[in-house]
């Protein structure tokens, strides 16, 4: 990791100062495995009678990831990680391209699909976790709600069931933010770190996971580069991630030692996501975010997905984004994807698709024949045909 003169200065800094942090203990739970929270007032009934509205229409909404083996996946990584609080939080996987997970004071924790494709490995996987089920553990939902303006913490979850159940997805997200978003403390996000990180270690994971998750997060914002691309909502909710991460690094690496190698654990990860990543890949690309995408497309490359894959999707990004230079930028990537050992096969029908536009009817004649050859069940293969058949 390369850091500027100044970074570097800070981060000498902030590693002394673990020496201090280190005498922090995490903090202990407040609450015990297997207790059941219930509203403290008649006032607060209200909201937790929408709370369970709205986990009920989550569990029926269109957006949430139903597919077995990642659920088991996740659940496995969480209950690893929680112990024996493994049955208290229910966890919905909300297809989302952003970046966020969220914990409600009863127990229903939300994560999004986004947060797959900026983890490198389980162990930053199981850090998410662990950092929300801390925020569960502390009740630090619990109090913000508590303090809150009854009116308008049901105001919010009112939109948030709203947006639930028109399946709208961005809509959602941004409801979906506001249960994170009555807002925790600087303190309390101190806390799910520390507490989060303990977790980690104690169900056996690398607790260096824990900052170079929010390490990447503050890069992936450096290379948010047009307005549209506006701070996530994890950044929105989670203040100064930058100090936040190198603070804890300071403690991880005082407690802990320095960090091993992790190469072992990311090989399992990657099979996984290579698994999805087409799905998962869409998704963020219809967030015309470029300069994100690119940035992930570019870590993902170092973490070793499919080369082919890689550079299908930065042609992708480079023909939906269509500046100055893209098209050509596109056909060299497909171009590119198209000569792999195993080449995608979408490659060949975008080349075929860009040689129509060029007026290259024979270049045009022959990526699509190459489609079809490779990926002769394609779904489109009538409308190739129908081109083939004119180009003859
Ligand atoms: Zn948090």
């Amino acid at each position: 990791m390369r850091h500027s003169g100044l970074a570097a200065a800070t981060l000498a800094l902030s590693l002394n100062c673990g020496v201090a942090l280190a005498l922090d203990e995490p903090p202990l739970p407040r609450i015990l495995p297997g207790h059941v929270p219930e509203p403290a007032s008649q006032d607060e009934r209200g909201l937790w009678m929408e709370m369970a509205d709205l986990e009920k229409a989550l569990g029926s909404s269109p957006l949430v990831i139903r597919d077995p083996e990642i659920n088991g996946y996740v659940q496995d990584v969480f209950c690893r990680v929680a112990g024996d609080y493994c049955r208290d939080v229910r966890i919905y996987i909300v297809r989302n391209p952003g970046f966020n997970a969220s914990m409600a004071p009863n127990g229903m924790l939300v994560l999004w699909t986004g947060v797959f494709m900026r983890v490198r490995d389980e162990d930053e996987l199981a850090f998410v976790l662990g950092h929300e089920l801390a925020h569960y553990q502390r009740t630090h939902s619990l109090l913000s709600w508590r303090k809150a303006k009854t009116g308008m913490a049901a105001g919010s979850i009112f939109s948030l069931a709203l947006g639930v159940a028109t399946g709208v997805l961005l809509p959602v997200g941004e409801s979906l933010a506001m249960l994170s978003s009555l807002s925790f403390s600087r303190e309390q996000e101190r806390e799910a770190d520390l507490l989060g990180t303990k977790l980690l270690a104690a169900g056996g994971f690398d607790p260096h996971a824990s900052y170079q998750v929010w390490k990447f997060l503050v890069e992936e914002e450096r290379h948010a580069v047009a307005k549209s691309e506006e701070p996530g909502v994890f950044s929105k909710t989670h203040p100064e991630p930058l100090q936040r991460s190198r603070e804890l690094e300071g403690y991880v690496n005082e407690r802990y030692g320095p960090p091993a190698d992790r190469a072992a654990a990311e090989a399992e990860y990657l099979a996984g996501l290579s698994r999805h990543y087409e799905e998962l890949m869409k998704d963020q690309l219809d967030t015309n975010r470029f300069g994100r995408t690119a940035f992930l497309l570019d870590r993902h490359a170092t973490m070793g997905i499919d080369p082919a894959l890689i550079d299908y999707f930065r042609g992708e990004m480079y023909r939906q984004r269509g500046g100055e230079g893209d098209l050509e930028a596109a056909r060299a990537a497909y171009l590119r994807s198209a000569g792999c050992e195993r080449p995608y096969p979408g490659s060949y029908r975008n080349l075929g698709y860009l040689s129509l536009k060029s007026d290259d009817r024979s270049g045009a004649r022959t990526y699509f024949e190459q489609y079809l050859a490779v990926e002769p069940e394609a779904k489109d293969r009538e409308m190739i045909e129908f081109y083939l058949e004119s180009l003859r």
